[in-house]
């Protein structure tokens, strides 16, 4: 029996790397789920993916930074599903590398727009329906950004560091709901996001300077970062709550030092 067998879950930034990977691993997992992002293209992609593998999933073709968007996204799942058991709030984007100084109040509203009003309205329009069932796991994708500065820019982590207040936020207006709220701060992973940063090193020759900070030595793929999600999404997570929990290869256990050489 899957890990996630008969729970109706839905992941946002479906359409490519992280939210790709748990789409695909939830569905393998035995859930019923609902793929969430922008571009119906990526969403096509990652359902073909799952039905290749053997599972099936619905695709919401929706902008997770709007709230009519988002309550139509919650509704529609209940309603066609019966319910919604895990929320994976994940989608997000990285406002590019722009020096703070040079950062405008339009970059600043888009950034947190999506990255941290976007998780709060999954929040806010799952969690009634939730409460009805006495359950459910809610899942949103911080970063090590939020944790230290460095990882991102300053509006990219700042908004990281408001969802995992928002997580700690939720846990508690929610005492005893038997609902719970994680945050995943994943360190440097291959997806989308970050491909130009991969694509430099690797014309440069560079793949094995990439990751090269953290005690594990190296980069993570999206099903590391699935996998942690998918720990929280099950019941075998049933006492964790309010956490932001950091799947980074140690990045943020250190501070700044130079590797010996072999
Ligand atoms: P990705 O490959 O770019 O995936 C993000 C997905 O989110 C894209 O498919 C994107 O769609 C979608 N999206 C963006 N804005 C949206 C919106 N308003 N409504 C609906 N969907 C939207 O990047 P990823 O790395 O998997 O990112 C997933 C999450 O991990 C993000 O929250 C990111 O901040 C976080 N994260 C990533 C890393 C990393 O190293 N990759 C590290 C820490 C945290 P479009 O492509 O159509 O815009």
């Amino acid at each position: 029996m899957g890990r996630l067998e008969g729970k109706i879950a839905i992941v946002t930034g479906a359409g490519s790397g992280i939210g790709r990977a748990s789409a695909a691993l939830f569905a393998a997992e035995g859930a019923k789920v609902v793929a969430v992002d922008l571009s119906t293209d990526g969403l096509q992609e990652t359902a073909e993916i799952i039905e290749k593998a053997g599972n099936t999933c619905q695709t919401i073709s929706a902008d997770i930074s709007s709230a009519d968007a988002v309550e139509e996204m919650v509704s529609s799942t209940v309603s066609s599903l019966g319910g919604l058991d895990i929320v994976y709030a994940n989608a997000g984007i990285s406002g590019g590398a722009v020096p703070l100084l040079e950062q405008d109040v339009d970059l600043w509203q888009k950034v947190l727009a999506v990255n941290l009003i976007g998780p709060f309205l999954a929040i806010k329009y799952a969690t009634p329906h939730m409460l009805k069932q006495g359950k459910g796991s809610i899942i949103c994708t911080a970063s090590v950004a939020g944790l230290r500065a460095n990882a991102g820019g300053a509006a990219y982590s700042a908004s990281k560091a408001g969802v995992i207040s928002l997580v700690q936020n939720a846990a508690n207006q929610f005492f005893g709901s038997g609902i719970r709220f994680n945050a995943i701060c994943p360190g440097l992973i291959e997806t989308g996001m970050t491909q130009p940063i991969f694509d430099g090193a690797r014309s440069r020759g560079r793949e094995d300077r990439i990751g090269q900070l953290n005690p594990t030595g190296r980069y993570g793929n999206p099903i590391e970062i699935a996998n942690a999600a998918l720990f929280l999404a099950s019941d075998e997570a049933s006492y964790v709550n309010g956490q932001a929990l950091p799947v980074d290869g140690g990045l943020s256990s250190t501070l700044p030092f130079v590797p010996k050489k072999p």
